[in-house]
């Protein structure tokens, strides 16, 4: 009735989905409720309820949540209201505080706070705010930058509402809201940005960034035609896994900084620097026309990291392995390029340390080979593929066969030998060395075992065989090697094992148990490779080591650099005091023999005696009593005296 005589003051209609319509009429100041529900035999029947008493509670609670909602943000928040009639803004304390400023800091207009905005927020913002008007949405929200009292710019969101002036002209007239610090957030936000795309070392990009990068210039190279050009560089430094595993992760960790520093001193506006992987860096040139440029360039850099670097208190001297691609090999995309790069790289290496390689399609078909080849040497160790070559090591006494060394070979079956350097890495990395080095220790027992049964006294002393770091870690080798010296009836004082010096120095105290339990089982052992790693004699022994093998590099540049006759002279001299033997590697010619006999080194082994042999030509040697004339030998006369 309320509704037909038109004496309500205010109506709302809600109409629901069962076509009921709910009336709501404020009549002589009471709220009455109408509900209106059609009958399905047609007409309708109203309901009438007084709803004014439940309206004043929920008035009540309403204003109580606002006023609670109002404090608890007063003491987070701070809040602004702007009069858009007036041009005045009310600002709180606490949005005051927040850009530290104080009551009379500001006029109350709009300006106090946009002539505060950051330069690259200020149109972002007007852009948000005049949608939100324009819409007339729920609520206005929005993230920036305003200058702090500090002159810091701190990030703030802000969010508000406008009231409207519905009765009038329909435009807005105020806007409400409040504003919160959300500096802490951007700062994790960033960080979290940061860490995905930088290395936590060294604070260079990491892989991805670089990618991305390379890519950004491979689009602008196709943008500009073909005048554009750039280069990526793979660089990876030689001997770090030594530095690392000697000088111990710390010290690897400030090498790669140092490197890091380095490198980036030699860049040029433009150019990009990242680190890839453990000791890998990249470097994308942007200022290469040519491939004689991007060489040039390689130089330098390898020039700029052969400068000593001090790592606490000592000096440490690195190189670096260069690949080189260039764009005109035609990548289709950013990946191919860096792979490419890395693969010449893996070239380089070849070559030796500090050098580098331009990329070429051809090298694309050797990688997939050393790939094959990896899946192949999971097949030999089952197939019994390994087989060992036995090196005599010759007594410097007497010229007679002490020993041999036994070298691992892999019989592939299309490929013929392949030697331990193209296998033995892959296989430490892939865990098949345990297999491959057991396999190679028991077949030159069996060796050792049948000599000694054919040959009685003319058996050689023992047989030296060289350990991987992988088994050196098995906590099982101690035992096998025990199991398999009882099964094949062999003495463990026929048998000697080789370590590197860097093996040892992965895990000294771990290791130093391993090769005192292995000395209670009667082997002895040599510590091979001598003088390339970074340890002392002094420290070496505490390591119950026998023999002490002088690295073939040393042996090698003997002859040119007196100082390296004197290293050998020295080590020597102090493997003596300590009641080691020494024997020189890679003895190739007869002066070295000469100086190295009058070095008082015990034994020698070197292409100058023979290179690694069959078993049935160690066999014979052993057969016809070989017994080298060293006189002869070391005046350059001995191959004929057999
Ligand atoms: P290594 O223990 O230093 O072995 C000596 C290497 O020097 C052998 O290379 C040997 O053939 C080579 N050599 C000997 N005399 C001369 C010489 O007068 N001049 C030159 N230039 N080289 C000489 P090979 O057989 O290629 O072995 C290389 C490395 O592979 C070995 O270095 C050793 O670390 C590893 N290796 C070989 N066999 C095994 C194995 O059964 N197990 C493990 N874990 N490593 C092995
Ligand atoms: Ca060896
Ligand atoms: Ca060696």
């Amino acid at each position: 009735q309320a509704v037909e005589r038109g004496v309500a003051e205010r109506l709302e209609y809600m109409r629901a989905a069962d076509g009921t319509v709910r009336v709501e009429t404020l009549t002589d100041g009471r709220r009455i409720e109408v509900v209106r529900r059609a009958l399905p035999q047609g007409g309708y029947i109203n309901r009438y309820a007084d709803v004014t008493e439940r309206d004043r509670a929920e008035e009540a609670l309403r204003l109580s949540e606002e006023r609670y909602a109002l404090a608890a943000r007063a003491s987070s928040e701070g809040l602004w209201d702007w009069d858009l009639t007036t041009d005045r803004v009310y600002y709180s304390r606490r949005w005051l505080a927040m850009l530290g400023l104080t009551p009379d800091q500001v006029e109350g207009r709009p300006e106090d706070w946009f002539q505060r905005i950051h330069p690259h927020d200020a149109d972002a913002l007007k852009a948000a705010l005049d949608s939100y008007l324009a819409k007339g949405s729920e609520q206005f929200q929005t993230e920036f930058r305003v200058l702090h009292s500090d002159e810091q710019y701190i990030w703030v969101a802000v969010s508000g509402v406008a009231v409207w002036d519905r009765e009038g002209t329909g435009e807005p007239i105020r806007l409400v809201g409040s504003m919160i610090d959300i500096s802490e957030r951007k700062r994790a936000e960033e960080k979290l940005i940061h860490d995905a795309l930088y290395d936590s070392v060294t604070g260079l990009p990491n892989r991805a960034l670089f990618l991305d990068r390379i890519e950004q210039m491979m689009t602008r190279r196709a943008e500009a035609g073909s005048g554009e050009g750039f280069a990526v560089l793979f660089l990876d430094l030689d001997r770090f896994k030594v530095i690392n595993d000697s000088l111990g992760h710390e010290v690897g960790d400030e090498l790669l900084i140092d490197v890091a520093r380095r490198l980036e001193g030699s860049l040029e506006r433009g150019d990009s620097l990242a680190r890839l992987a453990s000791d890998e860096f990249g470097i994308l040139l942007t200022h290469v026309a040519t491939e004689d440029d991007a060489v040039e360039n390689a130089h330098w850099l390898k020039a700029d990291l052969a400068a000593a670097f001090h790592l606490r208190g000592q000096e440490v001297f690195t190189s670096v392995c260069i690949g080189i691609a260039l764009p005109s090999a035609g990548f289709r995309t950013a990946e191919d390029m860096l792979r490419a790069a890395d693969i010449a790289m893996y070239r380089a290496k070849d070559r030796g340390p500090s050098s580098h390689v331009v990329f070429d399609p051809s090298m694309q078909t050797r990688a997939i080979t050393q790939l094959q080849l990896e899946s192949d040497l999971r097949r030999a160790a089952e197939r019994d593929e390994i087989l060992v070559l036995y090196q005599p090591i010759v007594s410097l006494s007497t010229g007679r066969v002490a020993g041999f060394e036994t070298l691992a070979r892999w019989n592939h079956p299309e490929r013929g030998l392949v030697q331990p350097a193209d296998f033995i890495p892959f296989a430490e990395d892939n865990g098949l060395i345990a297999r491959i080095g057991e396999q190679a220790l028991r077949k030159s027992c069996l060796s050792m075992r049948d000599w000694m049964k054919e040959l009685g006294s003319d058996a050689p002393d023992g047989i030296s065989i060289n350990l991987s770091s992988r088994q050196l870690q098995d906590p099982d080798l101690v035992r096998d090697i025990e199991v398999m010296l009882a099964h094949i009836k062999l003495p463990g004082s026929r048998v000697k094992l080789e370590v590197t010096e860097s093996m040892i120095m992965r895990n000294p105290e771990a290791t130093a148990r391993t090769l005192h339990q292995l000395k209670e089982l009667g082997v002895s052992l040599s510590i091979d490779d001598f003088g390339t790693g970074y340890s002392s004699l002094s420290y070496l022994h505490r390591f119950p080591f026998d023999t002490l093998k002088i690295d073939r590099s040393f042996v090698a540049a003997m002859e040119e650099k007196p100082e390296n006759a004197e290293i050998i002279r020295t080590i020597a001299l102090l493997a003596h005091q300590l009641g080691k033997d020494v024997i020189a590697e890679g003895v190739e010619s007869p002066a070295q023999l000469r100086r190295l006999m009058e070095l008082g080194c015990e034994f020698a082994q070197g292409f100058l005696f023979s290179h690694p042999l069959s078993e049935e030509a160690a066999g014979d040697l052993l057969r016809r009593r070989k017994r080298w004339d060293l006189a002869a030998l070391s005046r350059g006369e001995g191959h004929a005296a057999e």
